[in-house]
């Protein structure tokens, strides 16, 4: 492991029922680097999160998080600095706004800082926020705890693109500003790419195209031509 990588996989395998379905990932972020997951459906992306996450098990190869090599459960890797944003919105509905930050040890005044929009929904319950105010709370409640490594899958699930952008804006400046390192599984491939330094492609389970974000958009973009196209 390089002295400053927050993660580094070697030839991960991962899957279900001890069969793998991700092979021979080779995966690294530095602090304050923003990582894109990118491929189609059934790529492999969630099941690359969970196993970084002790969610899954390796079945091959090792994960290295915060220098030293990994087998322990996510609930043992989230206290050494490991943060997990799921698919489902993880706010507690019943909960206000200001409640929720209260809850997820999460400081308010930071995260209005980072979202000022939430001020005038401080007192409202959760479940009566939009999905992307809902996500501003799981976003600012998880940037606040400052982890080291943080793990998003499908942040604009539902989301209107301008709130999408605005989300990833902020999750890009916090990441640079506090050297979090951050992977970001993201369905709307211009925009992760716009915000990543650095994004992996995944096609069944494999990385097929790795680079700087805004070397392999060209790249990237007859990929996805190619897969729609249904010819690749
Ligand atoms: P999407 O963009 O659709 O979420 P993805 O790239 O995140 O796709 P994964 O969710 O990682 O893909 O799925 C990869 C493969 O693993 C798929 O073939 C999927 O059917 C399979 N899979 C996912 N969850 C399970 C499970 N619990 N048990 C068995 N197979 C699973």
């Amino acid at each position: 492991m390089t002295m400053s990588a927050v993660l580094e996989t070697h030839q991960l395998s991962s899957g279900y029922h001890g069969h793998a379905f991700v092979t021979d990932l080779d995966i690294s972020v530095e602090p304050g680097e923003v990582i894109a997951l990118l491929g189609p459906n059934g790529a492999g992306k969630t099941t690359t999160l969970l196993a970084i996450a002790g969610e899954l098990p390796a079945l091959s190869g090792t994960v290295e998080m915060f220098g030293r090599k990994r087998t322990d459960a996510l609930y043992k890797r989230a206290a050494d600095g490991l943060a997990f944003v799921t698919e489902e919105r993880s706010v507690f509905m019943q909960l206000t706004t200001a409640e929720n930050f209260r809850v997820g040890g999460a400081d308010a005044v930071e995260c209005l800082q980072m979202f000022p929009e939430l001020e005038p929904l401080m007192n409202r319950t959760a479940g009566l926020l939009s999905g992307g105010e809902q996500q501003m709370v799981t976003i600012a409640r998880a940037l606040s705890r400052k982890p080291k490594l943080l793990l998003i899958d499908e942040l604009s699930l539902g989301l209107a693109p301008l709130v999408v952008h605005r989300l990833l804006d902020v999750v890009r400046d916090a990441a640079s500003t506090h050297g979090i390192g951050v992977i970001l599984v993201e369905q709307k491939v211009e925009l992760a790419l716009a915000v990543s330094n650095r994004a992996y492609v995944l096609r069944d389970g494999k990385v097929i195209l790795q680079g700087p974000s805004d070397h392999i958009g060209a790249q990237v973009k007859e990929l996805e031509e190619s897969y729609l196209s249904g010819i690749a």
